[in-house]
């Protein structure tokens, strides 16, 4: 049988494990840098591309090949091409499929450092991007132009869990002969398969959930091999932003575990977002997993969970935030998402705090809004450890 026979939670176990003589049960790491040759003129044979073969790790190494297989399994996708964090990987899908002159149109509501790439360091090189609501289907109709090559979002949307119609996305883009492209770290493939509904390139940052303990740097692309094994594999085994073997390793024992913390993580979150939706000093809870969730019924027909990241907002602004914050003991302050351990952050002093008042209020960011990024801790300690919080605001 091929892995594509199997059901998903037999793929993210098994898939793309290619045994060695050795025997060994676990993958195993393969840390080198190059492949010796049986004689000259097999190397000649593997540098023309004669003969498939390892040469060289920048552009394969069977640990990292395995992790590749194996999230392209997960994802429903032919081909996924490994990278060093998830910037990386959307730096690769960029570099691969643009040149100057060329257009995107991309979600306002994406992560902060993506705004940064596609909006001073893709410009440099003649790249514009337009920004949209993510919601707004005719807003992205309205900014499509002849040059624009692919449209980018994430969904749902941190912090705001904003969530995108992707199929009805996927047929805009396709009309005007674009790609649809789709940060799939929130979700992951046990909650969301992007190619399923019509994408044609899914981005990660394996960095979150798909390690799903803050071990490791890594991204990946998947897609169709044409989209995705010509130029922008050729961008990671030329320009170098490959995996390493180690990182790899780390998130092939993440995905075999990926659907039970995927559902544990989803748990969690649905708990305590109700539970904070009945708090008085909690104006609004943002969690797609809420049925008053505007996107409440897109969410559920495609994605099989709400995902873990939620949002609130405080009577009180930015003192009772910061209040509720300091009161906790066991939350870790960071910015950090998709980890067993639950972090909360301040969006707008932190991941938001670089934009003017004006763009914030725009984007919905609030003074008195606070982020958990929900983990896998005990429900009835996460909630005590917020109504500590709570108790001092009263
Ligand atoms: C963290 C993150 C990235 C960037 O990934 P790194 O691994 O930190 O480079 C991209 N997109 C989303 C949605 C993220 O949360």
């Amino acid at each position: 049988m091929s892995d594509k026979d199997y059901q998903f939670n037999t793929r993210a176990v098994r898939a793309g494990q290619v045994r060695t003589a050795e025997g060994e049960h676990s993958e195993p790491i393969f840390t080198t840098s190059s492949y010796v040759f049986d004689s000259a003129a097999q190397a000649a044979a593997r540098f023309s591309g004669d003969e498939a073969g390892n040469i060289y790790s920048r552009f394969t190494n069977p640990t990292v090949r395995t992790f590749e297989q194996r999230l392209a399994a997960l994802e429903g996708g032919e081909r996924c091409v490994a990278t060093s964090s998830g910037m990386a990987a959307i730096l690769s899908t960029c570099l691969g499929l643009l040149k100057a002159g060329d257009h995107i149109v991309a979600s306002q509501s994406i992560f902060g450092t993506t705004v940064v790439m596609f909006s001073q360091h893709l410009a440099k090189f003649g790249v514009e991007t337009t920004f949209v609501s993510l919601t707004d289907l005719d807003a992205w109709k309205n900014a499509i132009q002849d040059n624009t090559v692919f449209l980018f979002l994430e969904t749902p949307s941190n912090p705001l869990g904003e969530v995108a119609d992707i199929p009805k996305l996927a047929d805009v883009a396709h009309e005007r002969d674009c790609l649809l492209v789709v940060d799939n770290c929130l979700c992951t493939p046990a909650l969301q398969r992007p190619l399923d509904l019509g994408a044609d390139i899914v981005i990660h940052s394996a960095t979150k959930f798909l390690d799903g303990q803050g071990r490791c740097m890594g991204g990946a692309i998947v897609g169709k091999e044409e989209i995705v094994g010509k130029d922008i594999y050729g961008v990671v085994r030329t320009c170098g932003p490959s995996m390493s073997p180690f990182n790899a390793w780390t998130f092939l024992k993440g995905l075999e575990t990926l659907s039970v913390r995927m559902k544990a993580h989803c748990e969690n979150a649905q708990q305590l977002a109700e539970w904070l939706d009945a708090q008085p000093a909690v104006t609004q809870v943002y969690f797609p997993g809420l049925k008053t969730h505007p996107q409440y019924d897109i969410a559920q027909s495609q994605q099989s969970g709400p995902g873990a990241v939620l949002s609130f907002e405080l009577k009180g602004g930015k003192d009772a935030a910061w209040t509720l914050i300091d009161a906790t003991e066991l939350l870790s302050i960071t910015a950090n998402l998709g980890d067993t351990k639950t972090t909360i952050t301040h969006p707008a002093t932190t991941t938001h705090g670089r934009l003017t008042p004006e763009q914030r209020q725009e984007a919905g960011i609030s003074d008195g809004l606070i982020r958990i990024a929900v983990g896998l801790e005990d429900i009835v300690d996460l909630k005590a450890d917020l109504q500590r919080g709570l108790d001092v605001l009263s």
